[in-house]
This record gives structure tokens, sequence and C-alpha cells, in this order.
């Protein structure tokens, strides 16, 4: 009787149902209760971090230390062109995974048989988006809800697409590439809403996220995380406070504080986290500011009410920002018992070396230490999370190395927490520094890239490798001048590659203590997930997967895909009985617009550190960013327990 019913639909999704039905299977709903569940039983992957609270654990445990060895590749898909590094985070539903390539372009794939059910493409005009994406042409990854794909295009477009079809439900816009925003994060689901926010903090733009009816597309609210032209009235009372702690020249150039990756939600609280990117210009001096100006609310963590957007606290984690500390880091969510008491915590990786532990009811700080060398502070205020900034870290014209540099000694890289360890999982760079010295000649652009230091030079990886000489204020940076000494640093020893060499930190966030750590990885590219199965499954950007025990960190299984330059984190479901791990990765050949985008992937430009040292974020020894040689056809490859197919390795560019 019901499929008769069904039968006189006359859509296209009456027909789909009646697929549905007549294969024996209902789909599921992807509604509010889905995605808060989803973390419980592990099954399907509905959420960029899996859980709203983004802990990027799963309770699978089929897959585990004693037969992980035994992991082998199932299916691969070619997912496209490519010509920057995958960094998307896969879903999975219903028998089909979802992604977004790094120009946007949407696909869905069967999940038993590996075949292509759809994908559509955006079409961004690359040539016009490109110089306007600071890091790398990149997206990390795309939301479902009630049925659609809601996917950002990296111009400023939010799309939502039918998950059985392809087909636009609905488009909408959040911003435009031309006023140099761009969208690579992934948006969020949270009470209906898709919430997401801008990146493009090098370029003279004001940071803010915003939330549209995840059903229609209709916008909802938009909050700015910076105050707005000087010459207008504060909008609300945050942005009069926010004003007071800036410059009138910072808010005349945008002030940054884009939101471009971390952001969690919990319903019992009904609080919506949010990262901030740096403050910019990045130097102080541009902006012509004293030290006292804190920046509100750069490189911050605010919570919002997910109804209207309105703040209701913040932790700023760097005061008057000036070294591109970026603290849109994933936000992690997690209860824990914290001297004998339970605590709902937010916790973050900073770019800045600091590992933070926050109330996420209250705001207020609890703990923070180093996991990385640290030399632009003295520590954290044992009450207030402030840092203690060394005076000599606010550079003025002559070059003083700090440490973290731009690079991040966590940047974008998943992160995961397993609740039976209490370990969080951190791919981290903690050697990386960078000389910085403000531009004595810097004059601001319109449209262009403004940082306010001086360079010696652009890595590969920086914003000169992405294309993007041309956008950099004054046609030739001046030679960055002679270091000044280090100031002192705190923090682990950095690993025996002298720097260059990222790691897996294994983190306890109670005790805030390193337990182990493996080498390979780094805060840039690759990311984690963390199984019952007492297991780490890391990729590095370097092709590996790798998979650690996860009390000990024991290598329990390390597998060369054969892709290159950039590997999306991985994800784990279960499907017919059986325990899949799948990842997207691999750059693929470059369109002929100019030099190779840059392997950073990460918002924060890696411009080489002054001196000829070698640019950051090397991945487990290897060269950080891979020759052009090795650029492999981005491919979505899917391992499973005695798995037979043929890693498909290396294949020409296209
Ligand atoms: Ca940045």
């Amino acid at each position: 009787m019901k499929l008769r019913k069904l039968a006189l639909c006359s859509s296209a999704a009456g027909i789909l149902l009646v697929a549905w039905v007549a294969s024996g299977q209902q789909p599921r709903r992807i509604d509010d209760a889905a995605l808060r569940n989803a973390g419980k039983t592990g099954d399907e992957w509905l959420s960029y971090g899996l859980t709203p609270g983004e802990t990027r654990y799963s309770p699978l445990n089929q897959i585990n230390a004693t037969n992980v060895s035994r992991l082998g590749l199932n299916w691969s898909y070619e997912i496209g062109p490519g010509g920057g590094n995958q960094e998307g985070t896969l879903l999975m539903s219903n028998g089909t995974l979802f992604g977004i390539t790094n120009w946007s372009i949407v696909y869905a794939v069967d999940a038993r048989t590996g075949k292509e059910k759809w994908r559509w493409d955006p079409e961004v005009n690359q040539s016009a988006v490109r110089p306007k994406l600071c890091c790398g042409i990149v997206n990390r990854g795309i939301a479902m809800y009630e049925g659609n794909i809601i996917a950002p295009s990296n111009d400023g477009r939010l799309v939502a697409l039918n998950m059985e079809t392809g087909k636009p439900v609905w488009e909408t816009r959040v911003a435009y590439s031309q006023d140099s925003y761009t969208l690579t994060m992934a948006p969020r689901i949270a009470k209906g809403k898709v919430i997401i926010g801008v990146a493009g903090a090098e370029f003279p733009v004001r940071g803010f996220f915003e939330a549209h009816d995840a059903k229609t597309g209709a916008f909802a609210w938009r909050t700015y995380t910076v105050p707005g032209d000087p010459s207008k009235p504060p909008e609300n009372e945050d942005m009069r406070r926010a004003a007071a702690t800036w410059s009138t020249e910072g808010m005349k150039m945008g002030g940054g504080g884009t939101v471009w990756d971390g952001m969690a939600y919990d319903p019992d609280a009904n609080l919506f986290y949010v990262g901030t990117g740096n403050a910019g210009p990045w130097s102080q001096d541009a902006r012509k500011q004293g030290k006292e100006k804190e920046n509100l609310y750069a490189a911050s963590i605010l919570a919002v009410n997910p109804d209207n957007g309105k703040l209701v606290w913040y932790f700023q984690m760097v005061p008057g920002d000036e070294w591109d500390f970026d603290s849109v880091q994933q936000l992690l969510l997690a209860d824990v018992v914290i001297k004998g008491q339970p605590r709902k915590v937010i916790m973050q990786a900073n770019k800045n070396g600091f590992y933070y532990v926050i109330d996420r009811v209250s705001g207020k700080f609890i703990s923070g230490q180093p996991f990385a060398q640290v030399t632009w502070a003295r520590g954290l205020n044992e009450e207030t999370g402030k840092p203690i900034i060394n005076p000599e870290s606010y550079y003025g014209n002559q070059s003083i190395p700090i440490a973290p540099g731009p690079g991040g000694a966590h940047n974008w890289s998943p992160m995961s927490f397993n609740p039976a360890t209490g370990l969080v999982y951190l791919p981290a760079s903690p050697g990386g520094s960078f000389n910085y010295s403000s531009d004595p000649n810097f004059k601001y652009q319109e449209g262009r890239q403004n940082m306010g230091i001086a360079f010696g030079g652009f890595g590969r990886g920086g914003a000169a490798a992405a294309g993007d000489a041309a956008n950099l204020a004054g046609a030739a940076p001046p030679p960055a001048p002679k270091p000044l000494p280090a100031p002192p640093a705190i923090g682990p020893t950095p690993p025996e590659s002298n720097g260059r060499g990222g790691v897996l930190l294994a983190w306890d966030v109670v005790a805030q203590k390193e337990r182990w750590r493996a080498q390979g990885g780094g805060g840039i590219g690759g990311g984690t997930v963390t199984t019952a199965g007492n297991l780490v499954f890391q990729v590095i950007p370097d092709g590996r997967l790798v998979a650690y025990t996860a009390d000990k960190g024991d290598k329990v299984l390390e597998v060369q895909t054969g892709l290159r330059g950039g590997m999306g984190p991985p994800i784990t479901y279960m499907l017919d009985g059986k325990q899949y791990v799948a990842l997207a990765g691999g750059s693929g050949a470059l369109p002929a617009l100019g030099p190779p985008a840059g392997a950073g992937g990460g918002r924060g430009p890696a411009p080489a550190p002054a001196g000829g040292a070698p640019p950051p974020a090397a991945a487990g020894g290897a060269p950080a960013f891979p020759p052009p040689t090795t650029q492999v056809t981005p491919k979505l490859l899917v391992f499973v327990l005695d798995g037979k197919a043929t890693l498909p390795g290396a294949s020409p560019a296209q």
C-alpha cells in the first residue's frame, strides 16, 4: 500500500523513495537528532568532526590494534583534476560517500562499489579566484542535512545539493571573492541552521561568520569578529567594546579575524563556538597601534547563541596579535575530570604553541601548556590564561626569530580525542619559527595582501609560491635585516630533525603533558581519527596512512598510498557489517596559471624563514613540499580488512 501511494508521487523525490523502498532500505533521515547522535554508534560519518563536539572519535572496533595490519585497499575513485591539496573530510551516509575537491567540486560515490553517483561542479572562475586564496586552493569539507549536501564554493557561494541526485536545491551568497573573501572551511549545522565563516585575513577584510536556514538557504544572521568602518557607529555593544581595542588605521584596513576552520556546537549549553583568525595587517606598526591594544575579537574563541549569533563569551588567545596566530584550529569539546571535578571543556591546540583547556559553558580558563617550542610568550597567566608576552616579540624594523612561525605549531590538521585514553592525538610542527620584522615602507593596497612585514623572500608554500607575489604590498619586499637573538624558549624540545619534522603528539588533556610522540605529519596537512579499537589513524602529506595503538603509540600499520602533496583526514564507518577507513588525497596537476600552489594549505602563509632555513612543517623527514614530478591525480581511497585491490600509486600528472 505504501508503495502504491508513493508511486502516485510525480516528484523526483517520490520516485527515489520508491527506489529505496524497493531495495528494502529506508534512507536514514539526517536531522538534528541524527547529527547529535552520530558519534554514538560511529556507523556513519555525518559531519565534519563526526560529533557536534568534533572529537573525531569513533566507537567502532572491528578494525583494532590486533588486526589492523591486514588493512588493504577495497577500491579507489578519481575525484577530479586537482591543482591544489585535497584537504576535505569525507562524509558517509546511506551507503554513499560524499566529498569536495580543492576547487569545490562535490561528488557522491556508491560506498559498496566505488561507482560515481553524481558530481557537481560550481564552475568557479579559477583565474579570478585563485589570487584571492592566500595559501593554496582548498576546500575542507561539506555538511549534510535533511536530504541535502551543503557545500561551500571557494568563490563565496553556499549551495545545497540533493543527496541522491546532486541537483541544486538552493544557492546563496556568503561573500564575493572580488572583496577578497573566500570559503575554504566546512559548513556546520546547528539547530536547523548552516553556519560558515570566511577566509582571507591576509587581505584587507573584516572577518565574519553567518547562518542560513539549512533547508531553504534563507539568511538568518551574521556576526562580525572585528569592528568595521571607524567612520560609522558600531553595530552593537560587542562591536563598540571591540572598537575601543583597535586603532583607527587598523579598523580601516579590515582587521582580519577571519573564520576558516574551527567550529563546534554544544546543544545542551545552546552554544556554538567559533575560532577567529589573525589580526590584519600582521604587523602592529602597519596598524599604527601601541602594544596595549588587544584587537578584539581577533585570535579568539567566540561562544555565540546559535539562534541569533549573539556573543555569549569570548576568550582571546593572542591579544594584539602580530604573528599571524590565527586561532581557528579545531575546537574540541569533551567532558573530563579535572582535580576531581567533572568539567565540560572546549580545547584547542593553537597555532601559537599552547594547548588550551577552557570551561565551555562559562568561558573561564582552566589550563594551558606549550606543546611546541614557544618564544613569543613566557607562559600563560594561571588565572586568566592571558599570555605573558616576551616584550622583544613585538617586532620593529629589526628582524627577530619567533617560535612558532606563521605556519603554526598546529594548524588545520584535525586532531582527535579518545575518551578511553584521555589523550588527544595532535599533528604538530613543534620546532618552527620565523624571522619577523616590520616593513618600514609599508603602504596599504586595496584588494591585495597587506601583511606589513619585511620578507627575505618566500619559500615554496608561501604567498609567492601560490602565485600571489603580485598581490603583496610593494612590488619588491625589502630584504629581511639580520635577526636579533631569539627570545628564551619554553616547551618541549623540538624533535631530532632540528625542527624540520612534524610529529604526532599524544597529549594528556588533564595533566597537560605529552604521553607519547611519533615522527611524521605536522600542523599543516593530514589529520587523525581515533577509535575504540585502541587505534589512531594518521594521514601524512607524503602519502602515508599510518596507525598507532592509542594507548602506547606502537606503530601497527604503515601504507604508502602513492598519493602526494595533500592528504585529507581519514574517516571510518560501517557498511553491511564491515568497518571501513576512507580518505581523499593527492594534489594533481596544476592549471597553467602560475607556479605550483603551496603545500601549505592552511590560511597562514608559510614564508621561508629568513636566514636560509628550510621551509617549515616538513612531513616525517620528507620534504615539506613535494617536487612537481610527484604530483598525483587526486583519489578517494577506501580500505577494509583483507582488502585486495592494488594501490593506484603515482600516475602521470594530468
Ligand atoms: Ca592567517
